[in-house]
């Protein structure tokens, strides 16, 4: 099977959607290729997206979804792109599942990125992801205001970046190197930074996650020691969903972060390629995944535009 759109978007989750809905307005024949695995699907109550208060993720992509299904000019295919061949400077040809094959001179990838919780080897980690275990301190503070929180340092900068929050968030808050401390320059500021405002830090090698339903009640070390609490806010390594075949087809990645890099336009370095959503950003939110997907939808329709303009 090989079809041609003028916009193949990547990805159906808030950033995908916001560009269909923006091309869908364009009256341009728009493909939106969608697996169906959005990084929040585990979460009932999402927060600070404006007329959404509240609602679940799901509730959020089948409203829009219902929307922009009323432009006849947009379809939606479930599958997994799993590899985007450039055919000419602008002609892309996406393929999908194995053998479904659809050719477009723009593509948005809003495809998102994958949390890679095993790779903490906390045990039950998953379980209370997006209840009690919290990479989202500005949705998810206000409700553990008066409670006992964790903050794992988990990523590089996390202590620095994320201790004020998650600090200001809680009744009180423990840093949790999980046994990764090694002493170095780094670690001892970490030690340094937490002791100023009044932050214990526990350095041993956190086992599993215990409690009740979704609800945390204790980490448990592998020493046999239990530290009870509420939160834990832990931000895992995370992996931009189809990093191989964007990297293969030249689009650069910030080499800090691994993220797909844009400019203000949300344009990657490859024309015709536009990204949006948590592939190109670390603040990750669904109202600026939102906001992302609606201008990388119209960039790429000016540019279809103005090449219509100029032939
Ligand atoms: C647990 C949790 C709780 C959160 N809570 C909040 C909150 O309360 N408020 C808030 O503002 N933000 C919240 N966020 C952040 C917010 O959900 C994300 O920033 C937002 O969903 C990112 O949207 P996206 O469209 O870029 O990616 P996603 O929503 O992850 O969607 C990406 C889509 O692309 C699809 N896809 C992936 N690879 C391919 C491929 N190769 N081919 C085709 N399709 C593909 C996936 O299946 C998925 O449907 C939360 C995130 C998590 C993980």
């Amino acid at each position: 099977m090989t079809a041609n759109f003028d916009v193949i978007v990547v990805g159906g989750g808030v950033a995908g959607l916001s560009a269909c809905l923006m091309l869908s307005r364009c009256a341009l024949k728009v493909l939106c290729i969608d697996s169906g695995k959005p990084c929040n699907s585990s979460v009932n109550h999402t927060h600070t997206f404006l007329t959404q208060e509240g609602s679940s993720a799901s509730a959020i992509r089948d409203i829009s979804r219902n929307q922009i299904e009323q432009y006849k000019k947009v379809e939606f295919y479930s599958g997994t792109v799993d590899d985007i061949e450039k055919l000419s400077p602008n002609q892309f040809k996406l393929r999908v599942n194995g053998n479904n094959y659809f050719i477009t001179s723009q593509i948005v990838i809003a495809s998102g990125v994958t949390d890679l919780l095993e790779e903490s080897k906390i045990a039950n980690l998953d379980k209370f992801w997006g209840h009690s275990v919290s990479s989202f301190a500005f949705s998810d503070g206000y409700d553990y205001k008066d409670k006992r929180a964790a903050l794992i340092n988990s990523l590089p900068g996390c202590v620095s970046e994320i201790a004020p929050l998650t600090s200001y968030f809680s009744k009180e808050l423990t840093v949790m190197t999980n046994g990764g401390f090694d002493k170095n320059e780094s670690d001892l500021s970490i030690t340094n930074e937490c002791e100023k405002n009044g932050v214990d830090v526990i350095h041993k090698e956190i086992k599993s996650l215990n409690g009740q339903g979704r609800k945390l009640k204790e980490v448990e070390f592998t020493d046999g020691s239990k530290f009870e609490l509420d939160v834990i806010y832990y931000y895992p390594p995370f992996k931009v969903n189809g990093e191989e075949y964007l990297k293969k087809l030249g689009v650069e990645f910030c080499p800090e972060l691994n993220l797909i890099k844009t400019d203000s336009m949300q344009k990657t370095n490859v024309p015709g390629i536009c990204a949006a959503g948590d592939a190109c950003t670390i603040i990750r939110s669904i109202p600026g995944s939102v906001a992302q997907g609606s201008f990388a939808g119209a960039v790429s329709a000016k540019t279809l535009f103005v090449e219509m303009w100029n032939k």
